[in-house]
């Protein structure tokens, strides 16, 4: 059976030098379309990834990567933001690698722009009155 899922990929720097990608499709025999690719403030590398292949070696490409120290989410869950909570502080707005956030200039309101949110989750902890929220 052939899967294809969406994932995340958060790595520390000692990490982002290695060939864990190259790995993933000599091992593996793993398809991947990048859809994303940042470093957050802390230097954290973070890969959005669409990743295919037989389920046997999905699995083994999954724990070859968890192995090496790299944290894996799915993005089969649902960020949004609570309306009531947001201060518009903007504190979301560098840390986002997807620029799901705009600030108004008109208005100094900061948009969340659902539709493009790549459920990472790095605005979670970002955002002071916690208005961010993970939904599974
Ligand atoms: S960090 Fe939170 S409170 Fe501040 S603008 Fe973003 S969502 Fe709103
Ligand atoms: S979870 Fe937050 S930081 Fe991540 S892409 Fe979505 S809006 Fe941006």
């Amino acid at each position: 059976m052939t899967v294809s899922k969406r994932i995340v990929l958060h790595f520390s720097k000692r990490l982002a030098d290695r060939p864990i990608i190259y790995r993933l499709v000599k091992d593996y025999n793993l398809e991947f379309n990048i859809l994303k690719a940042s470093v957050t403030p802390e230097k954290e590398g973070l890969l959005v990834l669409e990743l295919s292949g037989k389920q046997e070696e999905y699995d083994k490409g999954i724990r070859y990567l968890t192995e090496n120290g790299v944290r894996i989410q799915s993005l089969s869950q649902n960020v949004i933001r609570n309306e009531e909570r947001c201060t518009h502080c903007g504190a979301c707005i560098t840390i986002c690698p997807a620029d799901a956030f705009e600030l108004e200039s008109l208005t100094r309101r900061v948009t969340f722009y659902n539709e493009r949110c790549l459920a990472c989750g790095m605005c979670i902890k970002a955002c002071p009155p916690r208005a961010m929220e993970v939904h599974f």
